[in-house]
């Protein structure tokens, strides 16, 4: 089996030479193990983001949609598919009552596995119920994406259409406002690189923000929340702009103010609190394929690449999710 280790703390961006990819004999099954072989590899922000904590050299952790080619167990027969957090390998030997988040792939109707990895995986539970339970759009409200483009973000601005609210997202290119706009049903989608948001954003919302999903965290964010509505909501998903700066902690605006003022409600969350994901699934299926909800991939072929993938995902060389086809 082949393997990415990271080496080195990052420090930037991350760079090809903080990989190795290393090679290792598979001992044979024991009972209740199975072999699986990655076809579907994704890379994450939080993969940049949880570096800093982890303890050099260690295993690419990631989620994949795999294949079970081997089996002593009965309930994983071989040719069946699953969700595992193997990382970045080619094959794996798992015990599926012992290994954490290691689950059958859902019953996708029909549409790409690869979906396990995105959109009816993680990343759509993260848009589904990180918008829905936390921010609790009504109809008619005005929402705010962040990241707008990306896997999360892409996902969130159309749940809120199907919701009946307005939704506005930033991105960081014309080509992704374009998209947006014309593909996904975005009411208005910005280049935060080339406009000032705060400007946009009064054109745009002249009656303020209700919910704000924040995928980026950084200025951007201060500028949204200081034109939210009294009792806005403000789910706190990730903060991607400072990523790269890790470990060290940009400045921050002090927010305070204004969320005592308009009473906002700010909540963070990780997507694991949510145990049960299968109404998330059974909705994100229903609306892929119903047309409502457009689940964009970003693919990048070939086991060898994966580290070219993660970093171009992380320069926002993708619209939806990215992902690597092994
Ligand atoms: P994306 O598909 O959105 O990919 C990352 C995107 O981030 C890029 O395409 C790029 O788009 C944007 N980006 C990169 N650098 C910057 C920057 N400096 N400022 C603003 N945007 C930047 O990834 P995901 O959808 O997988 O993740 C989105 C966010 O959600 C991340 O913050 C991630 O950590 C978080 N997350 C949180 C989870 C949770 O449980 N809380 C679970 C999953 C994800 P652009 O061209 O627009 O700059």
């Amino acid at each position: 089996a082949r393997k990415y280790v990271v080496k080195n703390y990052f420090q930037g961006a991350p760079k090809k030479t903080d990989y190795e990819v290393v090679e290792e004999e598979l001992p044979t099954l024991k009972d209740g193990e199975v072999l699986t072989k990655a076809e579907w590899i994704s890379v994450d922000p939080y993969l940049r983001a949880y570096n800093p904590q982890q303890k050099v050299p260690y295993d690419q952790y990631s989620i994949q949609v795999a294949v079970i080619i081997e089996s002593k167990n009965a309930d994983y027969p071989v040719g069946s598919k699953v969700i595992s957090q193997k990382g970045w390998v080619d094959y794996s030997i798992v015990n599926p009552k012992t290994e954490q988040k290691f689950y059958k792939l859902p019953n996708l109707d029909g549409l790409s596995p690869s979906l396990g990895v995105g959109a009816v995986g993680m990343t759509g539970v993260t848009a589904y119920y990180g918008f829905l339970d936390l921010c609790k759009p009504k109809e008619g409200e005005t929402v705010v994406v962040t990241g707008a483009a990306g896997a999360v973000g892409s996902l969130v601005g159309q749940i809120a259409k199907i919701k009946g609210c307005r939704a506005i997202g930033f991105a960081g290119s014309d080509d992704k406002v374009k998209w947006l706009e014309q593909e996904l049903g975005f009411d208005k989608a910005f280049n935060y690189k080339t406009i000032n948001v705060a400007k946009a954003l009064k054109e745009a919302a002249p009656n303020g923000v209700d919910c704000y999903f924040d995928n980026v965290g950084g200025e951007i964010s201060s500028v949204i929340m200081r034109q939210m509505n009294l009792y806005g909501r403000v789910s706190v998903c990730g903060s991607i702009s400072a990523y790269n700066e890790y470990p060290k902690q940009p400045k921050a605006t002090i927010l305070q103010p204004i969320i005592v003022a308009k009473q906002l409600k700010v909540e963070g969350f990780l997507v694991w609190r949510w145990e049960n994901w299968s109404t998330a699934f059974t909705d994100l299926v229903k609306w892929i394929k119903s047309g409502e909800l457009k689940a964009e991939e970003h693919v990048t072929e070939g086991f060898d690449n994966i580290f070219d993938a993660f970093i171009g995902m992380l320069a926002g060389e993708n619209k939806g999710k990215a992902v690597v086809k092994v």
